[in-house]
């Protein structure tokens, strides 16, 4: 059911759009050359030849202000490793495939994917700020999965009949690509429909563009009438500099809840110590630990694989040192399950 809402979105002011154009120009300059990564960071050229060649069909993405937050000269840096294509890429590893999560069997229509009671996914774009080498969408057909604004119309009519779904998870890639004219339309259009209650972003750019983090994003999410809340993703404490912490603080500003997911990642956050410092700096900029994901096998990743059995204890050591609220929920997604599947 469809109710007429009042729009409390003014249009951006011109200093607002001045904010808004400074996250499109950093975009447009991320760096895209393995070569050029490599030159910034002081790395072996011969680094930078081997990902050039790998990493076939997902390119490397990184915007410079993440790139700032690596140590130079250092190939093992765990911000580096998440974004570098590595030559192993490309071998085919068994179990390891294009959709590993079957969400192509969960897509209703345009956009929509649902594979959980009361909630489902509104993808709005296959782009990201960052090309993450473990993703489990790297293969995933966005034009023809309805992330397009034509898909998006199909997807709000499709929400708007269906009664059982309380919650929107806007999803992508990344959805904060989407200006914030085109996200205030759509959260417009979403408060509309009387049978939602919540609305929820999962998004990596505050992380990896916190300038996106604009106020006119933050008032628009809090004009809604759903209760907002957004997912960031980081992976490490190193990803959290002070750049992201004061757009964690303007977010703070319009959405109430904030959490976080990671990735449990091989040689990146396997380690007792570095996940602490990740909680801990997360609730120091106010976020709270959510999931803990245990990588998705799909193709390309398997580098990037760490055992359950390693998650188990990882999170033992977590649970001895970290307040309750700081330690993240390790969970794994399963195919045909009613829910993401909580191992510890
Ligand atoms: C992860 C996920 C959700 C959200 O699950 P929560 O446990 O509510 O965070 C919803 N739909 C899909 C398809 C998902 O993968
Ligand atoms: S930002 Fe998220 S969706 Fe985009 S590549 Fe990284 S993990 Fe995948």
């Amino acid at each position: 059911m469809i109710m007429q809402m009042p729009v409390r979105n003014s249009p951006p002011s011109p200093a607002a759009s001045a904010a808004s154009a400074s996250w499109k120009r950093e975009l447009a300059d991320a760096v895209r050359d393995p070569a050029e990564l490599c030159r910034l960071l002081g790395l072996d050229p011969a680094v930078a030849g081997q990902a050039a060649a790998a990493g076939s069909g997902f390119p490397l993405l990184v915007p410079r202000g993440f790139i700032a937050r690596m140590k130079p000269r250092d190939p093992a840096d765990p911000l580096l490793l998440q974004v570098l294509p590595r030559v192993e890429e490309d071998d085919e590893v068994a179990g390891f495939s294009a959709d590993p999560l079957a969400e192509q069997q969960a897509r209703r229509a345009g956009g929509l994917i649902q594979k959980y009671a009361g909630r489902a996914l509104l993808l709005l774009t296959g782009g990201c700020a960052v090309n993450c080498r473990y993703c489990f969408r790297r293969e995933f057909p966005y034009t023809e999965s309805g992330a397009t604004p034509a898909g998006r119309a199909v997807a709000l009519e499709e929400l708007a009949a269906d009664s059982s779904i309380h919650e929107v998870i806007l999803s992508g890639g990344d959805p904060l690509l989407l200006d914030d004219l085109q996200l205030a339309r759509l959260v417009t259009d979403l408060g509309r429909i009387t049978h939602l209650r919540r609305l929820r972003i999962h998004s990596r750019l505050p992380v990896v563009l916190p300038s996106r983090v604009t106020t006119d994003l933050t008032a628009l999410l809090s004009a809604s009438r759903l209760a907002v809340s957004m997912v960031i993703h980081a992976n490490h404490a190193a990803e959290l500099d002070d750049a992201v912490a004061a757009a964690l603080a303007r977010l703070a500003g319009g959405v109430p809840l904030r959490f976080n997911q990671a990735v449990l990642l091989r040689g990146v956050n396997d380690d007792a110590d570095i996940l602490a410092a990740l909680s801990e700096r997360l609730i120091e900029v106010g976020v709270t630990p959510y999931y803990l994901h245990l990588l998705d096998p799909v193709r390309g990743a398997a580098g990037f694989a760490v055992s359950e059995t390693r998650g188990r204890e990882l999170i033992d050591q977590l649970r001895r040192r970290l307040p309750g609220y700081a330690v993240p929920r390790l969970a794994r997604e399963r195919p045909g399950e009613p829910a993401k599947v909580w191992i510890a």
